[in-house]
């Protein structure tokens, strides 16, 4: 039995593991690592559907979170799937929670609420714009951490809330970290998970590798340093799994296509005065550089399908999958009939008025600058990085982020039910990943 530490660097794709390989944290890792390169991720590649993926170790279809935002046409889809109960595949921390040993949870995404991690100060943030008002924030930020912390992550959420300045990265990361190191050192859990998301946010508002990606490296491996000091301090550091991984990479973002304003046009939603939807017979809910389709019923889906015909004839949309296809290519979840994906350098906005195709904006990560949500064979891919008793190190590709959870658990010694997970132990029988030479 082994303790499990696990960082989430959101968007860190394989090619930045040069760019970190000699930095003062990173370096204490990786020289020892398994370096599982390009895994293989899920769709649409969206933040909460891989680490739902990551944690469960089963595809989106069967772990029940399709999307990072609940469909909200009215609001812009502000809820996002931050309660645990949205799962419906148990978590490593159900497996480990099953087998006696202690969970803690800092920052990790669709973690609210959740009964078996004993220390959770869980991803969650203020979404009403009315609340986000100076004076208002921080009883509004109590009251979120409130309802989604467990009572120990809740008190450490008071003594670092100072940290969270505003609500956004990268403090939202140094109270990240400020959290872990007291856990560590205080409780020195079984498990820790936690989510870095500085890296992503810069891609989101700067580009995809942009100079400031490396500012946000350092940034990050200053963090690493600090949980590797602490584990140091905690007498835990040889005994620990420690883990790196990415979520998903990003694609450059040029254009926004609004296919709502067709669906619009076709008088298959209402919109109020100011242009926000109201009733509607079809929607599109973007999803980055995919979107998907929602009817109310076949005719209305007959209806948006010769809507949305101008964005396939005018080469705006690659991809048009119905629900079974996505389900049987790549295990998408979801109650939606169509998903969509956009040409190279497009991605999708919510607008149902205005022009049908504009420049990408920075108001919503979907169509910043730079942006994912994209079919997991595109672009960039992320790393995950297994170093710690037990582990091979060297160079594998073939891995897929459904692997990652029993991975995880076998090297940690967590008991789990093999039919449940639908990926496979990478250092294991039957592992889809192969070993590649140092040098390659
Ligand atoms: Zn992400």
């Amino acid at each position: 039995m082994h303790r499990l530490f696990v960082m989430s660097v959101d968007a860190l794709f394989t090619s930045n593991l040069t760019d970190v390989r000699r930095l003062p944290g990173f370096s204490q890792v990786l020289e020892r690592a398994a370096m599982f390169e390009d895994v293989y991720a899920v769709y649409p590649t969206l933040t909460y559907v891989c680490h739902a993926s990551i944690m469960t170790g089963c595809w989106p279809d069967r772990h029940g979170v399709p999307h990072n935002q609940l469909l909200d046409p009215a609001t812009g889809d502000r809820v996002w799937y931050w309660d645990y109960g949205s799962l419906r595949a148990p978590t490593i921390f159900d497996w480990a929670k099953r087998a006696g040993r202690t969970c803690a949870s800092v920052g990790w995404p669709v973690t609210a609420a959740a009964d078996a991690i004993d220390v959770n100060v869980p991803e969650v943030w203020v979404c009403d714009p009315q609340m986000m008002r100076d004076e208002l924030l921080p009883q509004a930020l109590d009251e979120v951490y409130r309802r989604g912390c467990s009572p120990a992550g809740f008190s450490l959420y008071e003594r670092h809330k100072d940290l969270l300045v505003n609500n956004a990265t990268p403090y939202l990361d140094e109270f990240d970290v400020a959290c872990c190191e007291e856990v560590i050192e205080g409780c020195r859990p079984d498990v820790l998970l936690t989510h870095q998301a500085h890296l992503d946010h810069v891609r989101h508002s700067c580009g995809v590798d942009s100079p400031q990606v490396q500012d946000a490296l350092r940034f990050h491996d200053s963090l690493v340093q600090r949980c590797i000091e602490s584990m140091r301090r905690a007498g835990t550091l040889d005994d620990t799994v420690f883990v790196i991984l990415g979520d998903h990479g990003h694609l450059r973002v040029d254009y926004k296509i609004c296919p709502n304003v067709l669906l619009a046009r076709a008088g298959l939603i209402d919109l109020d005065a100011g242009g926000v939807p109201g009733s509607w017979r079809a929607y599109v809910q973007s999803a980055g550089v995919s979107a998907q389709l929602f009817a109310r019923d076949g005719r209305a889906l007959e209806e948006a399908r010769a809507a949305l015909a101008p964005l396939v004839e005018d080469g705006l949309v690659t991809s048009v999958l119905t629900r079974e296809e996505a389900r049987r290519l790549y295990h998408a979840g979801g109650d939606f009939a169509l998903m969509m994906e956009a040409a190279p350098n497009h991605a999708f906005g919510a607008d149902c008025t205005g022009e049908l195709v504009c420049a990408s904006g920075s108001e919503d990560y979907r169509y910043a600058v730079s942006t994912h949500g994209h079919l997991p064979s595109r672009g960039p891919r992320p790393p995950f990085v297994v170093a710690g008793p037990g582990v091979e190190p060297g160079r594998y590709v073939g891995a897929r982020l459904v692997d990652e959870a029993p991975t995880l658990m076998r090297l940690a010694g967590i008991p789990y039910d093999e039919a449940a997970l639908d990926g496979t132990d990478l250092f294991g029988p039957g592992s889809p990943a192969v070993r590649v030479p140092d040098w390659a």
